[in-house]
């Protein structure tokens, strides 16, 4: 048994673990973070977009030293059919014109490498390899983890565990996913060079696209696809519902097929070696799936809380985890000036979370989870975009049909008055 007792132990070298160990380092605090992986981001997946605002707080200009990929300065969001796309496209420089609205593609094994590096730099202990599989309550206290037989013992422990997060599970703070909660996520990162992707992507320098799908990829199933463009390579991944899955005949590897061989992401992917295939699951339900956040001696950060939106056109889980880890972070500075660590006292985390972004936004989209449940989304809204854009640009010497008749009357084929109206009314309470 360990004689040494931390300020806090931190389990799990992600994002939200590394910012809170960054911050308790500086404050001068006796930090162990704890990662199963090899090393920080060995395990660790993203579908490549990393909203830059909260890592600002933490670290200024992290973008000069940190390793991003590229500066997201264009956004795309198709609705696919098997053999057509109707996309929306953005390019601004306002994308990026100050650090806190950049957007920048990351590829996590090295970010998180770099990140873990600092908040060492900082003076937090670091033990990777090694997987808390217990913790130590005393009294209905947490004082602790256990790890491959060997005890740790600290005032507070973060629980910055990831999506299942089954140490949470294990206090009871958290039940287990359901499967409308999750989606799973399965991607390949490809190697295409600096300049085809340039080229094929329409891009200068170490400009960066990001490019969101719905319909076709997952075969009308609740998901949709991604491509994000790195230094050197692309992102090219699928996001599906567990749910919902067995809605299409295909398996996730099977939808992230279809979704590279689709005419409109094939050619650019054309020749490129392939390089890292990864799966994981993202949390979907946002507001509604957050669990238990503080307990004596115990608080729960990051995916581990459910904190990640996902509204289709963005994708949101870093930002939050970064954020949540930093405000857990200070919220243990705050239960040492005071010298207690209970539930009451470290309760000012959520006091600082409801100020913050993080449930501000949780909040505002909480209807949103429902709305990616429309089944219509999926299937109908990309094929009758699909029909009607081929009316649109079709020109055959046929006597030109009124574009805007061919569209009422499609719609009212698929859909009655009354369910348009429902759902456009949701989808406007979800915003
Ligand atoms: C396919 C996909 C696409 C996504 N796209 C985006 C996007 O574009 N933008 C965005 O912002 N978000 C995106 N997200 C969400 C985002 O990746 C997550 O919200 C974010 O990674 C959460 O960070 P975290 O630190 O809370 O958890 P994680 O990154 O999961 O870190 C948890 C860490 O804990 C470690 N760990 C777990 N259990 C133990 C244990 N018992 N002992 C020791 N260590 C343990 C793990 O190894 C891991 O390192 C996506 C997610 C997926 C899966």
């Amino acid at each position: 048994m360990s004689e040494e007792k931390f300020d806090a132990i931190i389990v799990g070298g992600g994002l939200a673990g590394c910012s809170a160990a960054i911050v308790l380092a500086r404050a001068g605090k006796e930090v162990l973070m704890i990662e199963r992986g090899d090393y920080c981001g060995a395990k660790n997946m993203t579908g490549g977009r990393l909203y830059g605002h909260s890592l600002e707080k933490i670290i200024p200009n992290f973008a000069e030293k940190a390793p991003i990929e590229r500066i997201v300065k264009k956004e795309k969001v198709s609705l696919m059919t098997a053999d057509g796309s109707l996309d929306i496209g953005y390019h601004s420089a306002k994308l990026s014109s100050a650090p806190e609205c950049a957007s920048y593609t990351v590829l996590r094994s090295k970010f998180d490498r770099w990140l873990a590096a600092q908040a060492e730099e900082a003076g937090a202990e670091i033990i990777p390899g090694i997987v808390v599989d217990k913790m130590i309550v005393e009294d209905g206290k947490v004082v602790g983890v256990e790890a491959t037989g060997e005890e740790m013992y600290a005032d507070v422990v973060i629980l910055a565990d990831g999506v299942n997060s089954l140490l949470a599970q294990q206090l009871g703070m958290k039940k287990e996913l359901e499967p409308h909660q999750v989606a799973v996520g399965a991607k390949e990162v490809i190697r295409l060079g600096e300049d085809v992707i340039n080229q094929r992507f329409g891009l200068n320098g170490n400009e960066g696209l990001a490019w969101l799908s719905a319909g076709d990829p997952t075969e009308g199933s609740f998901g949709g696809g991604l491509l994000y463009t790195n230094k050197d390579t692309v992102s090219v991944g699928i996001v599906a519902t567990l749910s919902d899955i067995g809605h299409s005949d295909l398996s996730v590897p099977q939808m992230l097929d279809r979704f590279m061989s689709h005419p409109s992401i094939a050619p650019y992917l054309e020749g490129g070696t392939p390089i890292e295939y990864s799966g994981h699951l993202v949390p979907e339900e946002g507001y509604g799936m957050i669990p238990e956040l503080v307990r004596d001696g115990v608080l729960v950060a990051g995916d581990a809380a459910g904190f990640c939106v996902n509204l289709g056109f963005t994708v949101r889980g870093m930002d939050f985890a970064i954020e949540s880890g930093r405000l857990a972070a200070e919220a243990v500075l705050k239960a040492h000036e005071a010298g207690d660590f209970s539930k009451e006292t470290l309760s000012v985390y959520e006091k600082l979370l409801n100020e913050s972004f993080v449930m501000r936004d949780l909040k505002q989209f909480k209807g949103f989870p429902t709305i990616l449940t429309e089944r219509a989304i999926f299937e109908d809204v990309p094929d009758t975009a699909d029909k009607i854009c081929e009316k649109l640009f079709t020109v055959n010497g046929e006597p030109t049909e009124s574009a805007i008749m061919y569209a009422v009357n499609l719609i009212a084929q698929r859909t009655s008055a009354r369910n348009a109206v429902d759902m456009i009314t949701k989808i406007v309470e979800a915003f």
